[in-house]
């Protein structure tokens, strides 16, 4: 049992089961022995690896994606590019590498990153320590500045807290993490159902829901109705809100059981990009997509700009080029799973802002 796995098993001894989402947050965000707050956990070695990590292609594009809609939202002559959850800071590296196509863009840039981990703002210190702009670091979006804005999130929204609640006879009762007959970790259920939930489904189906990831989305969307700001959200998830759970705990690339070594394993759960649209939506943004990432990186230019580093590659390079489009932008890579379907882009940006790059159209829930 892990250091965490022992605290926890102390503070339901001692206060009774706990929702998911607390234990989630805690597995995830403990001071002392949260998964995130004590390594570095991606790439071969570690428990996964993110579209960023795959290829530089990825950061440049989003690069190119944040200039044209800066200047699309007008030029604002001063611009907050806010990164949520920059991991290694590899896509802002290769962001801000791609951005210098516009001088009036990184003449307006002040770079901010919230991130909550020790051990990866460091890891983002020493890979933005050349960069030629600002960077200042935040544990929560509140302090950051006002004004224009552009949020980036890449395996951002997957890695905030759910909440579970299962269907019985008596309604909707929330799944609880409390203690077995031996003292472990195990799953139960509140003994009262939730009198607010009403939705129909038939006894034992799931419903998953992030309230944290939910109240973001509000707090990102509003500032957009201030007008020249916009968020770009990229993860795994589903399109349409349904019955189902989707948790999940990784360790070196496999799944293990969410319970078992509670800060030892990666906790994450799908993005509901409809709820996530929804929820901006009734903040007053206007919500684009989701479109799946193959289909967002291919409008952004995948294809040309493989084609422009393969011009300069060795035939090693060139395969690997090849190998990082197919990983980012299809459905399956050989026997591997790709990234272009699972996950999906969804953009938001005020009312009256036209299509961003990328998408085909306004899709307000
Ligand atoms: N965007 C990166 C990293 C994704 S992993 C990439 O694509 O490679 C999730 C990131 O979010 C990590 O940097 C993690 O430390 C950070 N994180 C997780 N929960 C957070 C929270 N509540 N507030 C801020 N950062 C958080």
């Amino acid at each position: 049992m892990s250091a965490l796995g022992k605290i926890l098993r102390e503070s339901i001894a001692h206060d009774g089961p706990m929702p998911l989402d607390t234990f989630m947050a805690v597995a995830l965000g403990h001071t002392r022995h949260g998964y995130y707050m004590t390594r570095d956990p991606f790439g071969a070695a570690g428990d996964f690896i993110t579209a960023p990590e795959i290829s530089q292609m990825f950061g440049e594009l989003i690069g190119l994606w944040a200039v044209e809609t800066w200047a699309l939202l007008g030029g604002p002559s001063r611009v907050s590019l806010v990164e949520l959850g920059p991991g290694r800071g590899t896509l802002m590296r290769d962001l801000l590498r791609a951005a210098r196509v516009s001088n009036e863009f990184c003449a307006a840039l002040e770079v901010h990153l919230v991130e909550t981990s020790p051990v990866l703002t460091q890891a983002q210190k020493e890979q933005l320590a050349q960069a030629a702009v600002s960077v200042t670091w935040h544990t929560s979006i509140d302090s950051l500045p006002d004004g224009p804005a552009i949020f980036i999130a890449n395996e951002f929204f997957d890695a905030l807290p759910v909440r579970h609640y299962v269907k019985t006879a008596e309604g909707w009762r929330q799944r609880l993490v409390g203690l077995d007959a031996n003292g472990a970790l195990s799953f139960g259920l509140a003994s009262e159902a939730e009198a607010l939930i009403t939705a129909e489904a038939q006894d034992g189906s799931i419903l998953e829901l992030s309230p944290v990831s939910q109240l973001l989305m509000t707090q990102i969307a509003r500032r957009m109705a201030q007008g020249q700001s916009a968020a770009l959200v990229i993860d795994y998830g589903h399109v349409e809100t349904g019955f189902g759970e989707t948790l999940q705990a990784l360790s070196q690339h496999r799944r293990v059981d969410p319970l078992a070594e509670p800060g030892e394993a990666d906790l994450t759960a799908h993005v509901d990009f409809a709820a996530l649209a929804r929820a901006a939506s009734a903040a007053g943004a206007q919500p684009f997509g989701p479109v799946t990432q193959g289909e967002f990186l291919m409008r952004l230019g995948l294809a040309q700009r493989a084609q422009a580093l393969k011009r300069k590659a060795t035939d090693a390079q060139a395969l690997d080029i090849d190998l990082a489009v197919a990983r980012l932008a299809t459905e399956r890579v050989g026997a591997a799973p790709g990234m272009g379907r699972l996950f999906k882009a969804l953009a938001i940006a005020p009312l009256d802002a036209p299509i961003l790059p990328g998408f085909l159209r306004n899709t307000t829930p």
